[in-house]
């Protein structure tokens, strides 16, 4: 049997947070259909397009970050077609000198590092939005010109993890940036799937199949291991791959033929005539690289170097930009960033888990959160009570720092640990026998008393006394 490689390109489109319009001066707003719309968004005679400089300058921070050559000039391009969502005849993109282009993102899968190289980001604008119905269709045009950033990687991906946690990437990009929300279920974000086969000794890639406009990660790896398995089981029965547009269908895990692709299709691109090319001056790029956000990559090194924090436990906290945002707000009001993170990682993220909640549906301040932790580091309330602390707070919807008052603190006076123990003596003789007789029985005998205090006593200084005690036996 023959052995084939997938080899994937995406093609992502990213909808930038704006005022205005990527061209006009109409509002970058969902709002109620059709009234956030000017002439210049729906191809009026004699029209005349001014580029947005927000939208400029976050495309650049985009470029920046996925560690793009900037060109020195900007330029747009008429990208020509006719479809109802397209009212101008031409979509405004760039075609010659993108914003960024020759970048690349580093991705981890399982443990593998992985750069993923990027052929381009250029910034073009958004369609109208179309809603098919049973036999007629409605359209809004709110997003027609809405600014949109379109990220194209080289065809080196080799698996629908790897695309996984490109995306990801990705979109955390956007985020820690704060250019867009990126929500896939809004359509602010969508993917465009290129997947061919390839042979190991095969110098030339394979022909490939695209799948146009998915918006949900889920989707994106279902349809491309569909697509793999599709395109391996032709092949080996001795079959060609036909290059052509399919549509992903999620009800039945399966694609459609959507229609044949010819090598390019003639856009009969030509320089927008009515935006004059703009000079990027390293004094603009300056300004922006100065006021660029820290980044998921950057805060992990922090996270690690700085705090601490193992690598895994950093890549949990920053994976998710929110949390990351929460934990950095916590540690702001003085608690210890290895314990919060200890707490969120190693408790938390599992109770959310649990009980199937996000970071977003939590009300803890973070003040109040840096408090339970500040008592934790100074020992008055022990890992044990901090997660009953958080857990009754959680289910019953109650002050954290109330719930604190009502657990009460940990003993950690000497004579009060001496006292307990030697009654946990007391209690079990068939134990201390086992130690006169050179078993170890510490761990045995710290159990039982973390059992009768409910988790209460310093586990360090009941440790020390214990000894103490057993040795004057
Ligand atoms: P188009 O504009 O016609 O879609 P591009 O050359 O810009 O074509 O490529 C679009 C995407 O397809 C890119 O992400 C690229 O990496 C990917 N791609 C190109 N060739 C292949 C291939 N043989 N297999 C998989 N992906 C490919
Ligand atoms: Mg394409």
């Amino acid at each position: 049997m023959n052995k084939y490689i997938p080899v994937i390109g995406l093609e992502v489109h990213c909808e930038l947070k704006s005022n205005s319009k990527n061209f006009s001066t109409a509002k970058n707003d969902e709002g109620e259909a059709n009234t956030n719309l000017s002439v210049v968004d729906i191809g009026y005679p004699g029209i005349l397009p001014v580029v947005n400089k927000e939208a400029v300058r976050k495309s650049l921070m985009v470029a920046l970050a996925l560690n793009c050559e900037i060109p020195k000039r900007l330029s747009f391009d008429r990208k020509n077609y006719y479809y109802p969502d397209l009212p101008k005849g031409y979509q405004i993109t760039q075609f010659g000198n993108p914003i960024g282009t020759k970048g690349y993102v580093m991705i981890n899968v399982d443990g593998v590092e992985k750069k993923i190289t990027i052929q381009d980001t250029h910034l073009e604008e958004d369609t109208a939005n179309m809603d098919h119905l049973s036999n007629y269709s409605l359209i809004d045009y709110n997003r027609a010109g809405v600014p949109l950033l379109e990220t194209v990687t080289d065809p080196c991906i080799n698996s629908s993890k790897e695309a996984i946690a490109y995306l990801e990437a990705l979109r955390n990009i956007f985020l820690y940036l704060g250019v867009s929300d990126a929500r896939a279920d809004l359509g602010q974000i969508r993917v465009d799937v290129n997947v061919s086969l390839k042979r190991e000794k095969d110098s030339e890639l394979g022909t490939r199949v695209e799948m146009k406009n998915i918006n949900s990660f889920t989707t994106v790896k279902e349809a491309i291991d569909v697509e793999i398995k599709r395109q391996t089981d032709i092949l080996e029965a001795g079959g060609v791959i036909e290059q052509e547009t399919r549509r992903y269908d999620e009800v039945n895990k399966c694609t459609h033929f959507m229609r044949g692709k010819v090598d390019a299709i003639d856009y009969k691109y030509y320089r927008e005539p009515n935006i004059p090319e703009i000079t990027l001056t390293d004094n603009f790029i300056n300004s922006i690289k100065k006021v660029m956000p820290v980044l998921e990559y950057e805060r992990k090194i922090k996270y690690t170097n700085e705090y601490g924090i193992s690598t895994v436990d950093a890549g949990t906290l920053t994976k998710n930009k929110k949390l990351s945002d929460y934990f950095e707000d916590i540690i702001s009001y003085g608690a210890s960033p290895k314990d919060t993170s200890n707490i969120i990682v190693g408790f938390l993220l599992g109770y959310l888990n649990k009980n199937n909640k996000n970071i977003s549906d939590i009300d803890i301040t973070a003040s109040d959160f840096s408090d339970i932790i500040k008592m934790m580091t100074d020992g008055k309330i022990s890992n044990k009570q901090v997660k009953d602390i958080f857990t009754k707070s959680l289910d019953e919807n109650i002050n954290l720092l109330e719930v604190a008052k009502s657990i009460g603190t940990q003993i950690s006076d000497k004579e009060e640990i001496r006292r307990i123990i030697n009654e946990v003596f007391k209690e079990n003789t068939k134990v201390i026998e086992d130690y006169k007789n050179g078993k170890n029985v510490n761990g045995f005998i710290m159990g039982l008393v973390m059992k009768k205090t409910g988790g209460k006593v310093n586990p360090g200084i009941t440790n020390m006394v214990l000894k103490e005690e057993l040795e004057k036996l």
